[in-house]
């Protein structure tokens, strides 16, 4: 395994690390969470990804439980705080949200700090200075050692790392964004000035866009134990599944297989070519899965410029 800077912070991740959306104290059981992070540590994954939100905070307990049984100071933990409940002040980033919610998390998880927090989407709804004034706190109590946002766009970025300029605060240090072959914009366009400026660091998600970037969903026929075929995952087979996507997806299985990789294998490692992601991480309903994709780190150096070039004209979405 390889580690990176997250942007300009001291902190190391590992390149590819490992998060809970969808599967883990929800899909997946807890001996399959267990089965699944220990494969993860095993390859030297040292992070990994967690939200109040996923499965209702179950995905923190089932997660905390297998982070006990190792040294704190050898992995990196996150929650995300937004999505907390139904009262008036169980979303969002109010100052008292935030607080519950991360309080919450803590005890979920079995820590007593966590190394990111990020605030899981903008809140319209709640001044940013009293966001970055809470998020400043939470590290001074040394609660979580850094923080940062997800899906904000470059305009909110910049707005919370001027306020904590001005007030000084510590900035957001990282994004956590979507990133795939599908979905390139926010990371290589619009974030492109806040790298250097903010020295921000990236936790990409959806790196296979929920495994449609496996191939495995090529023929047509959705596997019945797979994420598309989860009860409420409609829009996934709607949205992400689409034809001309599938298309292009057959198209990358030549390629991966002249690289001697699957296709999974290929899209981890593509994301990996961007010298601005700090970690990419994975999602896996199972430990083969984890092991497959772990050796995408094989697959890097092979993606030279001209096979580079090969998938570029081949996904004809390169940001303008
Ligand atoms: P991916 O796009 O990589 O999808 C992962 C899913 O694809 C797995 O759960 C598995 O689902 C399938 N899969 C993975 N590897 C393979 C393989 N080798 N062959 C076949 N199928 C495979 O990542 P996620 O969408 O899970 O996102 C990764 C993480 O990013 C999340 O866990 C979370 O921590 C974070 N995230 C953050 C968000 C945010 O808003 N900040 C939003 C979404 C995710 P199955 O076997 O069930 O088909």
């Amino acid at each position: 395994m390889k580690y990176r800077r997250l942007g300009s912070a001291g902190l190391r991740v590992s390149e590819l690390s490992i998060g809970a959306w969808v599967t883990y104290g929800g899909q997946v059981d807890d001996s399959g969470t267990r089965a699944c992070l220990l494969a993860a540590y095993e390859a030297g994954v040292n992070f990994f990804d967690n939200a109040e939100a996923y499965a209702d905070g179950n995905a923190e307990i089932s997660m905390g439980k297998v982070l006990k049984e190792l040294p704190r100071e050898s992995y990196v933990v996150s929650t995300k705080i937004f999505w907390g409940g139904k009262g008036a002040n169980d979303t969002g980033l109010s100052r008292k949200h935030l607080t519950e919610g991360f309080h919450k998390a803590l005890k979920r998880l079995q820590v007593d700090y966590v190394d990111l927090i990020f605030c899981h989407r903008p809140d319209p709804d709640t001044p940013i200075a009293e966001t970055v004034w809470t998020m400043d706190n939470f590290i001074r109590q040394g609660k979580a050692l850094y923080w940062g946002a997800s899906e904000w766009d470059a305009q909110q970025l910049t707005e919370a790392y001027a306020v904590s300029q001005q007030h000084h605060l510590l900035p957001p240090q990282m994004e956590q964004p979507q990133y795939n072959m599908f979905h390139r914009e926010r990371v290589e366009k619009e974030y492109a000035p806040l790298y250097q400026m903010m020295g921000l660091g990236t936790t990409i998600w959806s790196p296979l866009a929920s495994g449609l970037l496996s191939g495995k969903y090529n023929d047509g026929v959705v596997p019945p134990d797979s994420r598309a075929a989860l009860p409420g995952y409609e829009w996934l087979r709607k949205e992400v599944l689409r034809p001309d996507r599938l298309a292009v997806v057959k198209q990358l299985a030549p390629i991966a297989a002249e690289l001697g990789c699957t296709i999974a294998q290929m899209a981890l490692a593509w994301c990996l070519k961007n010298p601005h992601v700090s970690t990419v991480i994975t999602g896996a309903s199972r430990p083969e899965q984890v092991r497959e994709n772990m050796k995408a780190l094989d697959v890097v150096e092979k993606l030279t410029p001209d096979v580079m070039e090969r998938i570029e004209t081949l996904l004809g979405n390169r940001p303008k």
